[in-house]
């Protein structure tokens, strides 16, 4: 079966003592975090940090040390397929890394692989969250930064 790795970050801010997320909606309809395919010779921060650029903008970002945690999911590469031809489409195995990225910027401008942004706090944020391999990401990020709250 084929295999895809990415790399990707709940990226946040902080406005009066309280994280914000940055989730993005995806052309396929799901809400997710800043993610994107792992290039060769790159390593995951590497990743992470052009990934957040060419989809948010986002130029200055802290990775916070200590959080990291990955998801596995399988998907059919049905993407330009009609009828049936998308019934017999190729499962693929995705595994994601993701990071912490804490950020000063609030402005977002996101590329032409994502249709919308929003900003949200941790509840909000959890129910905007397609999929419950990310909630539990998002649940686990913001028990880290209350943790870790300098
Ligand atoms: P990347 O951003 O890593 O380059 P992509 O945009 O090519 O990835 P995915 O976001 O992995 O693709 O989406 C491929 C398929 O997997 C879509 O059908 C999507 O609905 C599904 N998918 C995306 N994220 C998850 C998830 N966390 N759990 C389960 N399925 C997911």
């Amino acid at each position: 079966m084929p295999k895809e790795k990415s790399a990707g970050a709940v990226i946040f801010r902080m406005e009066n003592s309280k994280p914000y997320y940055l989730l993005l909606r995806y052309h396929s309809g799901h809400w997710e975090f800043a993610k994107g395919h792992i290039e060769e010779g790159e390593s995951n921060e590497e990743t992470v940090r052009r990934e957040i650029e060419e989809e948010t903008g986002i130029k200055e970002v802290k990775i916070i040390n200590g959080f990291k945690e990955y998801i596995k999911y399988f998907f059919r590469a049905s993407y330009g397929l009609e009828g049936e031809e998308k019934k017999k489409a190729p499962w693929i195995f995705k595994l994601v890394v993701f990071y912490l990225a804490q950020t000063r910027e609030i402005e977002v401008k996101i590329s032409k692989e994502h249709k919308d942004f929003i900003w949200l706090p941790f509840e909000g944020a959890l129910k905007k969250l397609t999929y419950k391999n990310a909630k539990n990401i998002l649940t686990k990020a913001n028990n880290f930064t209350i943790e870790h709250k300098e």
